[in-house]
């Protein structure tokens, strides 16, 4: 949550800025804000709204200096005003900053700078850091060999409680930025001539592929010329530079309406990607090379303990599913917030798995360092290459579906699924899975491209259901074994970009509750697919048609229902029931999609939320 971008080079800091923001809303889209050094100012604009608002503010502003910060905010404490909007100045206008986080200890710093004669424009927690490092400036003498304006970041930090990435200005300083991160995303871009700041590569990445990422509890001193990494107590870092694979092209919009229909087309492709190269030589298993997970050390491990949020832990509940009924091991699915202060009794033989698309994940990074400080292996599932999550982790697999821009999962989501399968069958083959049936899971799952396409050429017949449909208050998906979580999946993607209240149950728990809710205005989505559930899903759908629901069946091809049981019929093909949750999702991710658009609403950038839920 929350996008931050700085530059320090030769070019015009507020036309740089302003397009890395262009591509950080998706992470905060309350305000955004950006500062520049002007002739010993700071040339500010901040306001409510996108950042079109912004570039349209900054273009009457003249703001022609070289070294500037800018933001992007989803409000934690303060309301969405200009006021509340970052970067912050000092009251004595010395300077200025932005702030990725929560200051947990902002009430008592706040008192303390009062006192001392501090005043306050905003009600956020972020105001009390540019006047602590105020503070502790004026304090300050100038010595040899050490920056003033670094000493004083520093000794602010050492007070700060909770979470922050942060960059920050001095006017003394024209041409130097000091940057921070602590549980919050930070990257340098090491570019020609120019440095730059941001909370995500995608905003770096039209600029420079080198890249140093910050660790926890780092401080980098930037100037025109170069830059230096200390810890927070003082202590030289050097720096590895990093380069970016991802192309800037990746995180364009191209031909498409919103991002998260060009994520949910590009699906087959990302599939695709997420595979390559990750079966074994005879075909028989999957291959994961930075899983670091020797077979002698996979004989030690009873158990897997799952932690995640959102559709990835949708994700891992599907998981569980594959890799109990295939590889027979005992798994345990957690909301990393939950995991996180739980403090449950886990038996010494479990292997920690860790799910988060950006990496970035509060709960998630929380939850992984729990884990290893119970000294718990600790292994991830991540999209983003070089994030917190894969860094700290002791292995893991990437996606390598490429940015996802969209705020609602897609291709992430569904990738997280295939790589899902590919480790029940990588544990399945280490127990007890036959070789010929990992040769024929193998070919299932090389089929999932294909199939999920043939999906996608429904899209014109999905769109004419999601018009018949978008008017309707409330709904309910509906799935059994491993679509019940396809199911969770299918409602959380409706409320959360059509604003339409959901809910997803298994479907033979409908009795015991939700069937209360049925009548001609709450439809249910259904998924039956062909197999042994198959005649007890119907039963299922019997008794909402007995209530006068109305049914959206999504039915594999060749199975029959009787006649005038399914209002509306979605076909998916048949497959392998490792490959049947990737199927299922298209679907549902098409209707939600199609029902926010005919509801006008801003389908990536949804109201309330953000992408990369980086605040807890
Ligand atoms: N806590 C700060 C605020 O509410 C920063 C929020 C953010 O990360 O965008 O302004």
């Amino acid at each position: 949550m929350c996008g931050i971008v700085g530059y320090i080079g030769k070019q015009k800091a507020s036309a740089i800025i302003l397009e890395g923001l262009k591509r950080l809303e998706y992470r905060g889209y309350d305000s955004a804000g950006l500062a520049v050094q002007q002739n010993g100012r700071f040339g500010l604009v901040k306001k409510v709204g996108r950042v079109d608002n912004l570039i349209a503010q900054a273009a009457k502003a003249r703001l022609t200096g070289t070294t500037g910060i800018g933001h992007t905010r989803w409000a934690t404490h303060g309301g969405v005003t200009d006021a509340n909007a970052h970067p912050h100045l000092s009251s004595d206008g010395k300077f200025a900053l932005i702030h990725n986080g929560v200051i947990e200890n902002y009430v008592s710093i706040k008192k303390f700078l009062l006192t001392k004669g501090y005043t306050f424009q905003s009600e956020t927690d972020t105001e009390v850091l540019c006047n602590l490092i105020a503070y502790h400036y004026a304090k300050e003498t100038e010595e040899e060999g050490t920056s003033r304006f670094l000493t004083s970041v520093r000794k602010t930090l050492h007070h700060a409680e909770g979470t922050y990435g942060i960059a920050t200005m001095c006017t003394d300083c024209p041409a130097e930025i000091v940057a921070a991160r602590k549980g919050s995303p930070l990257i340098l871009g090491v570019g020609d001539n120019e440095y730059l700041l941001a909370s995500d590569v995608s905003a770096l990445i039209s600029r420079t592929q080198n890249v140093v990422y910050l660790k926890d509890r780092e401080i980098v001193h930037i100037t025109a010329r170069n830059f230096s990494i200390s810890t927070l107590d003082q202590e030289d870092v050097a720096p590895v530079i990093d380069t970016v694979t991802w192309r800037v092209e990746d995180s364009d919009l191209g031909s498409s309406a919103h991002f998260m229909e060009k994520e949910i087309f590009e699906q087959p492709a990302a599939l695709e990607n997420t595979m390559r190269g990750r079966f074994s030589e005879d075909q028989s298993t999957a291959n994961f090379g930075g899983l670091n997970l020797p077979p002698f050390e996979f004989r030690q491990i009873d158990r897997i303990h799952f932690c995640a949020c959102g559709s990835a832990w949708h994700a891992c509940l599907v998981t569980e599913h594959l890799i109990e009924r295939f590889a027979r091991m005992p798994v345990e699915v957690d909301y990393s917030s939950e995991f996180r202060y739980r403090n449950s009794p886990l038996p010494a033989s479990t292997l920690f798995f860790i799910i988060s698309q950006s990496g970035e994940t509060i709960d998630s990074l929380a939850a992984l360092r729990e884990a290893k400080r119970k000294g718990y292996k600790v292994l991830t599932m991540v999209n983003v290459v070089g994030s917190t999550i894969a860094r700290e982790a002791d292995g893991g697999v990437y996606q390598h579906v490429g940015p996802e821009i969209g705020v609602a999962s897609t291709k992430a989501f569904t990738s997280q699924l295939l790589l899902g399968a590919m480790l029940a069958l990588y544990f399945a083959r280490m127990r007890d899975m036959s070789y010929s049936d990992g040769v024929e899971y193998v070919q299932a799952l090389k089929m999932a491209p294909e199939l999920v396409r043939k999906v996608l050429e429904q899209a014109p017949h999905i769109r004419e259901i999601a018009r018949r449909y978008a008017h309707y208050k409330d709904f309910l998906f509906l799935g059994r074994l491993s679509l019940f979580p396809v199911a969770l999946e299918g409602a959380l993607k409706l409320k959360e970009i059509s604003y339409i209240h959901a809910e997803g149950y298994p479907a033979a728990e409908m009795k015991h509750g939700p069937i209360a809710l049925i009548s001609e205005q709450c439809p249910s989505v259904f998924f039956a697919p062909a197999g042994e559930m198959f005649s007890k899903l119907v039963s299922s759908m019997q008794e909402i048609k007995a209530r006068r629901g109305r049914i959206i069946a999504i039915v594999t091809e060749g199975c029959e229902l009787p006649p005038g049981l399914a209002d509306e019929l979605i076909l998916i093909p048949p497959c392998h029931e490792a490959v049947l949750p990737i199927v299922a999702t298209v679907p549902v991710q098409l209707l939600s999609y199609y029902i926010a658009v005919e509801l006008c609403r801003d389908v990536d950038k949804p109201r309330n939320l953000a992408k990369s839920v980086t605040v807890e």
